[in-house]
């Protein structure tokens, strides 16, 4: 390779003015990812993952002294010396006009990453059009002894509904125990409606299938089945975002798939901090490539 191809195939990553302070801060101890480690993950991911949480309300956990350390904030609102790359916009339906926190570039998702956010929770709708949803994520949530191919049928159930109605559907590990299964919409119907359409779509899976699947959050109820949680949908409500670190152990991410990726051979865990970037640079495409194209109004209907 001449030094010229080099130039023109090496990948420009975004660099941002945010100091970080204590870059050898470990968040992760078991796989040695620090506050610097956690930085270069997000400028990989950044072109990928920018749609999903940039101008989005945000909850926010915080673990300033790593996923190990006795704090843990789930933050929804600012806190003393917040950094000032991470903003705050007023709640138009708040009535004591607190306000919520979001980013919208890049030296946000740094601010975060200096200030120990190790999980990044967005709305599914952006602060253009806050009572209208653009997404809607389906989460599911295997009980005790439920097998991994068992998750994947479900998604691959979810799927089938969200196309029978004329609706795209894409997914994602959680980083965790399940899969997210995420619909793009164009913001048309009210978070009411959303979060009706969701619950519609648990009902149907567990009512169809009432030995794999139920739609209450019952705990007790959960062994060997996976509950259908449509509770992500509401206003104010949040699911992880795609590409956000777990504060887990693994430094596992949510990681966005391709249809055809999702196999016995992964796990909800599977993608982390650490092989994540080796996954990008070889992908042909975004995993999620059209996904705003994909997005179709809500038609509010029975059903
Ligand atoms: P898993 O695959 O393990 O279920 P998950 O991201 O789907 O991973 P949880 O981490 O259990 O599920 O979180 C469920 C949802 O509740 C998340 O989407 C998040 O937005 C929200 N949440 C998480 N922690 C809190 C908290 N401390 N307070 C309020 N809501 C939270
Ligand atoms: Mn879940
Ligand atoms: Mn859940």
């Amino acid at each position: 390779v001449t030094r010229e191809t080099a130039k023109t195939t090496a990948r420009e990553l975004p660099k941002s003015a945010v100091a970080l302070t204590h870059p050898d801060r470990i968040y992760w101890p078991d796989e040695g990812v620090t506050k610097e480690g956690l930085a270069n993950y997000y400028a990989e991911v950044w072109r990928f993952m920018a749609p999903y949480v940039v101008n989005r309300p945000l909850a926010l956990l915080r673990l300033p002294d790593g996923i190990n350390g006795r704090q843990r904030f789930f933050q929804k609102h600012a806190w003393k010396g917040m950094n000032p790359h991470i903003g705050e916009i007023i709640d138009p339906k708040d009535k004591r006009g607190e306000k919520l926190l979001r980013i919208t570039d890049f030296d946000g998702v740094v601010a975060l990453v200096q200030s120990a956010v190790l999980e990044i929770h967005p709305w599914g709708a952006t602060t253009d059009n806050w009572e209208k949803p653009d997404m809607i994520t389906m989460d599911l949530d295997p009980g005790e002894d439920v097998a991994w191919e068992n998750v994947i049928a479900a998604a691959y159930g979810l799927k089938e509904r969200l196309e029978a109605e004329g609706l795209a559907a894409f997914v994602k590990t959680s980083g965790g125990k399940g899969l997210h299964v995420v619909t793009p919409l164009t913001p048309k119907a009210s978070w009411v409606g959303v979060k009706a359409f969701a619950k519609w779509l648990a009902d149907s899976m567990s009512s169809d299938h009432p030995d794999l699947y139920l739609a209450t959050a019952t705990k007790a109820k959960r062994r060997g089945r996976i509950f259908i949680d449509y509770l992500r949908n509401g206003r104010g409500n949040t699911a992880v975002a795609p590409y956000s670190t777990r504060a887990r152990p693994g430094a596992a991410v949510s990681m966005p798939l391709e249809w055809n990726e999702l196999t016995a051979d992964i796990g909800p865990a599977y993608f982390t901090v650490d092989n994540t970037p080796t996954r990008l640079n070889a992908l042909p495409r975004d995993p999620w490539d059209g996904f705003f194209a994909a997005a179709k109004p809500l038609e509010t209907k029975k059903r």
